[in-house]
């Protein structure tokens, strides 16, 4: 990785090297624009890195909006991959993936069959399942399964891996990627932002800057622009079960806001819990116990032989909408923070602030997002 020298001219700097500054990096450089990304750690060492790596429209408590946001980030995925594997030149252990969106009574199915239709609705493919048939698929789930919405339009991946192929292909694409280099402000001239000063004093000049700085964004837009945003970080805690020889998962699941999933490399994956602990985020017991008893309660055959867990925080926003769009009140500075599915929504987030600002289009996004709302003071 290149240092970035003062003279240098950047047009665009994106600060921050996780999934979202990464693959706006990559889409940037691959529409031919001068771009440098600055990540104070290493490329995927926030949210990113811990993250499940999946990426599932309706991984939360999602209305149709979102669900077709999701679906409409997926596109996106299933058409950049190919390349970022090529040039990322890393296998980050990518599978298709089929989730059984669990009931087992009837106000949960309720739930999950409004699920089916607006999967549905945003084009992605699913079907309603018997509990009979979904143990046929998977025999370790629970007899208490009434039925379930099946959806099979996911993808999951190791992330951290990922990563690694991603900053490769930005790289590859043209992108300069630096990591080990804090940004500490923004050089601002007459509302106009000319820069973004280092860590050693140093600026790297530029016309615009991106923001893709996840759960430090709050702090960072209050402390360099006094903005006030309503974004937070949030913790989210996953555990690694390790199954020892039986088989990986047939298929995921989701129940009671837990996912379930097999990884490629025979781990499987149960998370996430989330509580409002910021930056002082760690694993706890207590969200362990919660994690495992809902295992038990829908998988009662998985039976794991070891158990690691992992926590991290990620940024929340309200409502769960991306913070994307022009920063208030100064221009050439732009943000894109997702929130906690930013994996997923990451290819969807890149192509936005990508259209922006190579050809000045605006995704109706931008006028949804409670930065559309955010008061410059
Ligand atoms: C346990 C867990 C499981 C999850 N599972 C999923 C999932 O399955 N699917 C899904 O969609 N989402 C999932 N998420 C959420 C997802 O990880 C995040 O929403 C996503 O990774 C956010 O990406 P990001 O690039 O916005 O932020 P980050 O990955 O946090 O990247 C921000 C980067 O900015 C850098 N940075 C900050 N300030 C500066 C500065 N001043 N100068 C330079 N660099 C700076 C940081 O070092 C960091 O690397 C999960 C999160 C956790 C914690």
């Amino acid at each position: 990785m290149a240092v970035p020298q003062s003279n240098i001219q950047s047009t665009v700097v994106v600060v921050g090297g996780g999934v979202v500054g990464c693959f706006t990096a990559y889409r940037l450089a691959s529409m031919g624009a001068a771009v440098t990304l600055l990540e104070m750690g290493g490329p995927g060492s926030g949210a990113t890195g811990n993250s499940a790596g999946n990426v599932q429209p309706a991984s939360g408590d999602d209305d149709a909006y979102r669900i077709a946001l999701g679906a409409e980030s997926l596109a996106l995925w299933r058409k950049h991959l190919p390349q970022i594997k090529e040039w990322g030149g890393v296998d980050y252990q990518e599978q298709d993936v089929r989730y059984l969106y669990a009931a087992t009574n009837d106000p949960e199915e309720i739930d999950v069959r409004r699920i089916l239709d607006d999967l549905r609705s945003a084009g992605l493919k699913a079907e309603w399942v018997d509990g009979e048939t979904a143990r046929e698929i998977e025999p370790r789930l629970s007899p208490s399964i009434t039925g379930g919405t099946l959806h099979q339009d996911c993808i999951q991946m190791e992330p951290k891996l990922f990563m690694t192929a991603l900053s490769r292909a930005a790289s590859a694409a043209g992108a300069n990627v630096v990591g080990g280099t804090q940004v500490v402000g923004l050089d601002i001239a007459a509302g106009q932002a000319k820069g973004v000063i280092l860590q050693d004093g140093t600026t790297l000049e530029c016309s615009s800057v991106i923001l893709a700085t996840g759960a430090w964004t709050s702090k960072l837009m209050s402390d360099w622009l006094g903005l006030e945003l309503p974004v937070e970080p949030y913790g989210l805690q996953k555990l690694h079960l390790n199954l020892g020889t039986p088989p990986p998962l047939h298929c995921a699941v989701r129940w009671d806001g837990v996912n379930i999933v097999s990884r490629k490399d025979g781990l499987v994956h149960a998370g996430s819990s989330f509580d409002p602990a910021g930056f002082d985020t760690k694993p706890s017991l207590q969200a362990q116990e919660w994690l495992l008893e809902r295992v038990a309660a829908i998988m009662p055959g998985l039976e794991p032989s070891g158990v690691e867990n992992i926590a991290a925080f990620a940024a929340s926003t309200p409502d769960r909408i991306p913070l994307v769009g022009p920063a208030p009140g100064v221009d050439g500075v732009f943000l894109n923070v997702p929130s906690t599915d930013g994996f997923l929504m990451s290819a969807a987030l890149a192509e936005m602030t990508t259209q922006l600002l190579m050809n000045g289009e605006r995704h109706p996004l931008m006028d949804r997002s409670p930065l559309a709302r955010v008061d410059a003071g």
